[in-house]
């Protein structure tokens, strides 16, 4: 079928909501998820959303943006930080008023909880910023902002796989989408369309991330022509239940968890003397791959613990009930009684889709498409730098939803329609088509296992030039294999071994571009370390990193970083 809006948002995770509900009324808008819209990865954020309410006690947001400039080892874009700090109390109270239930305190205002990396008086101690809904914040925000969708009725297109994404004369005309319920192809027409697609914790094999998290919205992008941002900054969450990665989240440290090695010695203390436990994410993580590296492992295998079993029975009730919940499930362990086992799993991806302060993606120049917008996780404002400070996220989402929304639609009317060629997804039938219709080669899931596996080992917290060079080789093989996939349902009603392949497809470009962006960096910054390369080198490498497919190959480029207040300094803490 072929189908046409003004505004067409693919994702209904907390960032395609947050648009679709600023344009609701004023434009026809519709929303594409691949998954059940209250199934997206928001709903599994845990710990908060930052905001310098001070409702604890003092605090500013030029601290708030300090905070996230110093947590991203300042590869933030200053200017979009200051954005999202001082936006900040706004979007929650937007969210409260929606009806988003948020914890309270004694005095009835919302409540806050200290998280990594936030600090009051420019770093000299933690504070308390984040609001919180128990430990199901993405939860209720998820239901909320859906609730609200459905009440100003807009349409939603659920179980939609967006597949490729169709430009005239590099303005957005529209893309294809395939319908899994029905295994049918659909046209999609409009003048703007926003992609909210999330992140891709799906390439490693350790992840917190859900299966959807597959990064389409970015490698379609990047196969239509256009540039990623900083592919090489992946975080890794230091406290995901091991061996599966399911997130604790950092609220548990927030609320006065304690990381122990194999002699229960809090080590965070040699690690960041000042804030401890509560250091930047890329900071803990590589602490804890350390102590397991030298030894000091649980029984001497490759995980530590969370100690929460000094908290009490009340907060781990009513401020931490999910994830001692998820210890039970997963780690099979009280946590009342008995430390988590933890270690890292990837988390969150900082690079994507480059896009100004106001969503607009944009092109090897650095000018907007027309017509194209990215937001949320898939999308890369350099606000979080090379290294995103917990609770900054669904901040972002709420936040620069709206700003994208209100630009649309001031713009809407100066973007016109493009035309769509006559048969829209005659490419995409027939590269389905080939697929069913193959008799020889390989199932999809082991090259995907092994994607999985080399990047967890070359492309994880520690790299090396070395390792980055045997990844691309990897990677260019698995290409390779990946040429020759068979499928055993040939079927048409959720056909979830088809999806996979599509998905795959896209998986090795945007692991392709985090290894190429990766080798090029000769130095470490945030979540990207190299042990060939341990410090930081502003004079050469205070710059983004931008990849763009050229002829079938990546080729990068840089642009600057914006500095406005605060000027880089080493990043102690
Ligand atoms: C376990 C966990 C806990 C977290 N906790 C916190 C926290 O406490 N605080 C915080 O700030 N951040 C947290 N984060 C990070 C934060 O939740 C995410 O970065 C954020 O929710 C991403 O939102 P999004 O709207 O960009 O994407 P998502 O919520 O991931 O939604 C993506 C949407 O795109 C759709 N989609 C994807 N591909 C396609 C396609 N091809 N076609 C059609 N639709 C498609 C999906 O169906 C989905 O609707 C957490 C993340 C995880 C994984």
């Amino acid at each position: 079928m072929k189908f046409k809006h003004d505004v067409v948002i693919v994702g209904a995770g907390l960032a395609g909501l947050r648009v679709a509900l600023e344009l609701a009324g004023k434009v026809d808008v519709a929303v594409i998820s691949k998954a059940y819209p209250t199934r997206s990865h928001s709903g599994a954020a845990q710990g908060g959303m930052a905001a310098a309410l001070g409702n604890e006690e003092e605090d500013s947001w030029e601290w708030h943006m300090f905070d996230t400039v110093k947590g991203g080892d300042y590869l933030t874009d200053q200017d979009v930080a200051e954005i999202l700090a001082k936006e900040a109390p706004r979007a929650v109270y937007e969210l409260e008023h929606m009806g988003v239930p948020f914890n309270r305190n004694k005095e009835g205002k919302i409540a806050q909880r200290t998280f990594g990396g936030h600090t009051r008086d420019f770093g000299e101690k933690t504070v308390k910023r984040a609001c919180y809904a128990s430990d199901h914040t993405g939860r209720v925000m998820m239901d909320t902002l859906y609730a609200q969708s459905v009440r100003r009725g807009i349409k939603v297109y659920p179980e939609f796989q967006v597949v490729d994404l169709i430009f005239q004369d590099r303005s957005v005309a529209g893309m294809i989408a395939y319908e899994l319920s029905t295994g049918e192809l659909h046209s999609f027409h409009s003048r703007v369309l926003v992609l909210a697609t999330g992140g891709f914790g799906r390439l490693y094999q350790v992840t917190s991330n859900g299966y959807v998290n597959t990064g389409d919205g970015a490698s379609v992008v990047y196969r239509a022509g256009l540039p990623l941002e900083d592919m090489e900054f992946v975080q890794f969450h230091p406290t995901g239940i091991y061996p599966l990665g399911v997130l604790i989240s950092e609220a548990a440290r927030g609320e006065g968890g304690i990381l122990r090695n194999s002699s229960g010695e809090r080590f965070m203390e040699k690690y960041a003397p000042t804030i401890k436990d509560l250091a930047a994410r890329d900071v803990v993580s590589r602490a804890i791959i350390k102590e397991i590296r030298e030894g000091r492992g649980i029984d001497g295998k490759d995980y530590v613990h969370l100690d929460l079993t000094h908290l009490g029975k009340e907060v781990l009730s009513e401020k931490l009930l999910e994830i001692a919940s998820f210890a039970r499930i997963y780690g099979g362990i009280d946590p009342a009684k008995e430390p988590i086992p933890v270690k890292p799993t990837c988390h969150y991806m900082m690079g994507g889709i480059p896009a100004n302060s106001h969503g607009q993606a944009l092109d090897e120049n650095h000018q907007p498409v027309a017509g194209l917008y990215a937001v949320g996780e898939c999308a890369c404002l350099s606000i979080h730098g090379a290294n995103r400070l917990g609770t900054n996220s669904l901040l972002d989402l709420i936040v620069f939803g709206r700003l994208a929304g209100e630009k649309i639609s001031q713009e809407l009317s100066r973007i016109p329609w493009m035309e769509l060629p006559g048969q829209p997804e005659k490419a995409t039938t027939g590269h389905i088509r080939a697929l069913k219709e193959r008799k020889k080669g390989e199932r999809v899931e082991p090259i995907r296992r092994s994607l999985q596996a080399l990047m967890m080992d070359h492309c994880g917290s520690f790299r090396t030039g070395e390792a980055l060079g045997k990844a691309l080789a990897a990677i260019q093989d698995l290409k390779a294999r990946s040429q020759e996939v068979i499928l055993d349902d040939k079927g048409s009603r959720y056909n979830s071994d088809l999806l996979e392949a599509l998905e795959l497809r896209g998986l090795l470009d945007l692991a392709e571009t985090i290894a190429v962006s990766a080798q090029a960096r000769k130095e470490s910054r945030g979540a990207h370390f190299r042990e060939d390369c341990p410090g930081r080198d502003d004079e050469n490498w205070l710059k983004h990193t931008l990849i763009l497919k050229n002829e079938g190959k990546p080729r990068l480029f840089y642009k600057p970083v914006t500095v406005t207040r605060f000027k880089p300094k080493p990043r102690k803490y």
